[in-house]
């Protein structure tokens, strides 16, 4: 008899590649400004667009009044300073506009799955309910799975910005709005699988569900986790569930 009813799918970096998905648009951006590409440059890229967005959620990013007059105009104006920062001010603010309209449209070009995605999500939707479980922008999944050819695989599409509390992976109060979502309850009928320690397998641990670490780059488990199960091929799941 199978363990589980609900398998819950992260999506970033465990059916997507984001790796990829940026270095396409870095190269993009590098185009715009006659730049060329380099390992190092992206890393640094990387690097770099990784902590702002750690200050911005910590309110280390100042923006000025009059891009404080409406939301667009502010997420245009915070998405734009990160290309000024690398560019060490060789672009005019102006520019960095141009370049994160050509940024933005590059994400949406290139969405590279991580492999086996597709066969594993087609042996297990016969199987069982699947959901997407994602801290990302819910209005990002949809146009993401379909450009990989799994959206018809997913049941449901749950992400913490349509929770009543702005709650995120790992807190205790995402996973009961995420009941609350399926009206289904049994924590012990549901599995979590994702690539991340923090939110995903600390997330199935604070809810009492259990879970699946993706773990492709074979990094050592650190003692204060405890996934349920280790991957590092997502097709293990195939005989695994
Ligand atoms: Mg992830």
């Amino acid at each position: 008899m199978k363990k589980y009813d609900y398998i819950l799918f992260d999506l970033d970096d465990t059916l997507i590649d984001n790796l990829e998905n940026v270095r396409h648009a870095y190269k993009k951006m590098l185009e715009y400004v006659g730049v060329d590409y380099t390992e190092e440059g992206f890393k640094k890229w990387f690097l770099l667009d990784t902590q702002y967005w750690l200050d911005f959620g910590n309110k280390k990013i100042d923006v000025p009044l009059e891009y404080q007059t409406s939301q667009e105009l502010f997420v245009k104006y915070v998405r734009s300073l990160r290309y000024m920062k690398y560019l060490e001010g060789k672009i005019s603010l102006n520019d960095a506009f141009i370049i994160n309209d050509i940024y933005l449209q590059a994400l949406n070009e290139v969405v590279v799955p991580i492999c086996g995605a597709y066969e594993t999500l087609e042996y297990l939707h016969d199987k069982y309910k699947l959901v997407i479980t994602t801290n990302g922008p819910t209005l990002a999944v949809e146009p993401k799975l379909r450009k990989i050819n799994c959206l018809a695989f997913f049941d449901y599409i749950f992400s913490s910005d349509m929770t009543k509390k702005t709650v995120t992976k790992p807190n205790r109060e995402y996973f009961w709005e995420l009941q609350n979502f399926l009206n289904y309850y049994k924590n012990n009928r549901m599995l979590i699988v994702g690539d991340s320690l923090k939110t995903d397998i600390k997330g199935g641990m604070n809810a009492g569900i259990d879970s699946c670490w993706f773990n492709p780059r074979k990094e050592e488990l650190p003692i204060e986790y405890s996934p349920t199960m280790v991957i590092s091929n997502l097709q293990e799941l195939t005989r695994k569930l």
